[in-house]
């Protein structure tokens, strides 16, 4: 009605939005009633496919609106289902392809979409690291090791200075020098990148903070630049 006065239409059927949802929301096989006597008119609500619709007159709907009939099943398509899951590994940088079976991919988009809001890699704001965090990557490389949760904060502040997967991989196989093994940190072919850092973008995760930085005794530097950054 709101939309009737504002835009002055004429078209719109007052009796059917008065009459409330019944008339736009029917249960399968139920008789119209008659406004004018309260009366069936002998003409049932039912199930039609899209066939039926796009092939059949007006006047043979009509006839098969006569009596009830057996809802027709509906068919979900595979195609489009595909296409939907296809579409959302897109959007969360999940690589897939045609061999990749939905319950796969579909778990892929569970476990990326419970760390990010949509699109998260796209928002990742590009932030030059920090000057405790490359003197981490030289110290390591420098000494050939590293221990897990100084992998997480290289990468994690890699990622967000807008560096690459497989560049962030080329840090880490500098830091080991030794066959990548099935760590995930990088693969022995460099142009494919660790799984880790894969799984980190595709979470959405971001760099750590300083105090972070501090209780885990990375930055421990008072004049460090990351205080003030
Ligand atoms: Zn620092």
């Amino acid at each position: 009605m709101h939309l009737k006065k504002e835009y002055k239409l004429n078209t719109l059927d007052e009796r059917c939005v008065n009459n409330s949802v019944s008339c736009l929301r029917r249960i399968p096989n139920t008789a119209y009633i008659s406004k004018l006597t309260s009366e069936p008119t002998g003409v049932y609500c039912v199930g039609l496919t899209v066939d039926e619709v796009l092939k059949l007159s007006i006047e043979e709907l009509y006839g098969m609106a006569m009596e009830p009939r057996e809802v027709p099943v509906r068919m979900k398509s595979k195609r489009a289902l595909r296409d939907m899951v296809d579409f959302a590994c897109d959007m969360f940088d999940i690589e897939h392809t045609v061999s990749n079976s939905v319950v796969y991919l579909y778990d892929k988009l569970k476990e990326a979409s419970s760390y990010s809001s949509i699109g998260s890699t796209e928002e990742r704001y590009i932030k030059a690291p920090r000057k405790c965090i490359l003197e981490l990557i030289e110290n390591n490389i420098a000494t050939n090791s590293s221990n897990h949760d100084e992998n997480n904060v290289i990468a994690l502040e890699l990622l967000d200075a807008g560096k690459t997967d497989t560049e962030i991989s080329f840090v880490f196989s500098s830091i080991y020098d030794e066959p990548a093994g099935d760590y995930g940190w990088y693969n022995d072919d460099p142009s494919i990148p660790g799984k880790q850092i894969v799984n980190m973008r595709a979470k959405g995760l971001h760099r750590y903070n300083k105090k972070r930085l501090r209780d885990m005794g990375i930055c421990n530097n008072d004049g460090c630049p990351c205080e003030w950054s």
